[in-house]
């Protein structure tokens, strides 16, 4: 997959118009995809493995999206086949008092992925440049003294941001961001589907219709968001998000380009700790000379 067509270079002017949420590449129909995403998935197990066992680096992958265009069941998809010991998905909300109580990356950094771990944020600090932009009466419940909430804010969050992501490449952490870009006629199927259908009733907000009003304020502040955070250490990917089985391969595909870039390789034992794998091979194998057979005290046991 050609992800020229996905990534947002940096300081890039981007017009969300300019790309398509139907678009499939050369995958006409989910058949096609489905042999795709289920090779990417062992392939992302697999380097995932190595990930944890070389226990250097970590790479974090944010999601952000406008409602209902699908980051829980990427999530779900993409992520089938990794060891659940080393994943972790931290979903943010809106924040809570004690969350309020301290600068808006407290709770991030509190929840980065160990070494040797994937780590997923489900919404991120970069709720900080869109909900919080889009309506900034949050910013009274933040507590920031207001000579510090000027035209600048927004600005200065970016560079925050960059600084911030920047600080955890250097510490060994790999970032890529995926923004799932719904249209507005996909999401409001979606949303009719979630009051249709009983088994999806418990998904449906009334207040995510009501955010639907101010779609193209987040529109831009996306598009500010893309220009002045993908960055050649954390770039942005705009990922199709109005075939839900597109977005799965195309996310996946990412990662796993992502991970094979990493140069993992399984740790290499030293020679102290090969004499003393030799050591233990040998007193394993010389059990069977020198043990007293274990069955006649287990039978005793069972009866
Ligand atoms: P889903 O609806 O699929 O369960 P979700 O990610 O939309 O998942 P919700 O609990 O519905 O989860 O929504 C979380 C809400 O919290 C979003 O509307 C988001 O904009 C809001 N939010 C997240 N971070 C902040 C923040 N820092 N300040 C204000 N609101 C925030
Ligand atoms: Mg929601």
């Amino acid at each position: 997959m050609n992800h020229d067509y996905f990534i947002v270079l940096p300081d890039r002017k981007v017009r969300l118009k300019d790309y398509d949420p139907k678009y499939t590449g050369k995958f006409k129909h989910k058949d096609d995809a489905a042999q795709k995403l289920t090779e990417d998935v062992e392939s992302l197990s697999a380097l995932q493995d190595v990930l944890y066992a070389q226990d250097q680096q970590a790479l974090l992958i944010i999601f952000q999206a406008m409602d209902a265009a699908g980051k829980d069941s990427a999530i779900k998809h993409v992520m089938s086949g990794v060891n659940p010991q080393g994943c972790q998905v931290v979903s943010f909300k809106t924040p809570s008092a004690e969350e309020l109580d301290h600068d808006y990356l407290w709770r991030c950094m509190k929840n980065t992925p160990e070494r040797g771990r994937i780590g997923i944020f489900n919404r991120s600090y970069y709720e900080e440049v869109l909900v919080v932009r889009v309506h900034p009466e949050f910013l009274r419940t933040q507590k920031i003294p207001p000579d510090l909430t000027g035209k600048k804010l927004w600005q200065r969050r970016f560079d925050q941001i960059n600084e911030y992501e920047r600080y955890l490449t250097e510490n060994g952490m790999r970032i890529i961001k995926f923004f799932l870009h719904v249209s507005f006629d996909e999401q409001r199927k979606r949303f009719l589907e979630r009051i249709e259908k009983p088994e999806k009733n418990w998904k449906f907000s009334a207040a995510d219709v009501r955010e639907r009003s101010h779609w193209k304020e987040y529109m831009n502040a996306y598009e500010e968001m893309f220009q002045h955070t993908s960055t050649p250490w954390a770039p942005w990917y705009i990922i199709p998000a109005d075939r839900k089985w597109f977005t799965r391969i195309a996310v996946a595909d990412i990662i796993v380009e992502t991970l094979r870039s990493m140069n993992l390789h399984y740790p290499k034992p030293d020679a102290e700790h090969l004499a003393g794998l030799e050591e233990s091979r040998r007193a394993l194998l010389d059990e069977d000379k020198q043990l007293p057979s274990t069955t006649s005290s287990s039978s005793e046991k069972s009866t």
